[in-house]
């Protein structure tokens, strides 16, 4: 289901927040009024207080999402997930599309906490449980890649992020949503993205 955190304790980090409302471009101010209204931030004076080496509860984030979508429409959301991994950093080993769509996951962990513990330890490498994930499977003898998210995100949000990722490495990538699959737009768990190249 999107727009709900799947445990309680989960924060995201302020760069991540900070990257999404840039992402929003020429609604950006209202982005900002939107997270301050959600509890992330505060305007005054007509200026959005707030702190990007901070950590805010996921769920007022998605809430403020959930916000942005009802008023401004799914177009923008879709254009915030193409935005966010322009503004990200990526390990060295993100050379291509595959380790490019592989990476989302690590990403999306090492931006998440829970009960304070960053959800990806970068020395062990370990991904930690609580937020769900972002999918990598690669089609045999095809230039085409499966990724199932099961994330409180939003589908459409996540069709942004993927598409940017893979146009990263290869410009003309095509990601489609696979329609014949749940959709979380519907209440489901999952979306089911294809990305081909
Ligand atoms: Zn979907």
């Amino acid at each position: 289901m999107q727009f709900k955190a799947f445990e309680d304790n989960i924060e995201v980090n302020g760069r991540t927040v900070y990257a999404f409302v840039d992402g929003m471009g020429n609604f950006k101010s209202l982005g900002e009024k939107y997270m301050s209204d959600a509890g992330i931030g505060k305007i005054k004076n007509g200026k959005w207080i707030f702190d990007p080496e901070g950590w805010y509860p996921q769920q007022a984030w998605l809430d403020g999402f959930a916000a942005i979508s009802r008023e401004v429409g799914d177009g923008i959301l879709y254009k915030i997930g193409c935005a966010i991994p322009a503004n990200a950093f990526f390990p060295p080993w993100v050379t291509d599309i595959h380790s490019a769509i592989r990476s989302i996951d690590i990403a999306y962990h090492s931006n998440h906490r829970k009960n304070g513990k960053v959800l990806f330890d970068e020395e062990s490498g370990t991904v930690y449980e609580g937020i769900g994930h972002y999918g990598y499977e690669q089609v045999p003898g095809k230039n085409l890649i499966l990724s199932v998210s099961n994330n409180p995100y939003p589908c459409i949000f996540d069709k942004g992020v993927i598409t940017a990722m893979a146009q990263k490495y290869d410009l003309k990538a095509i990601v489609f949503h696979d329609d014949s699959k749940p959709c979380r737009k519907n209440g489901a768990e999952t979306c089911t993205y294809l990305v081909s190249w």
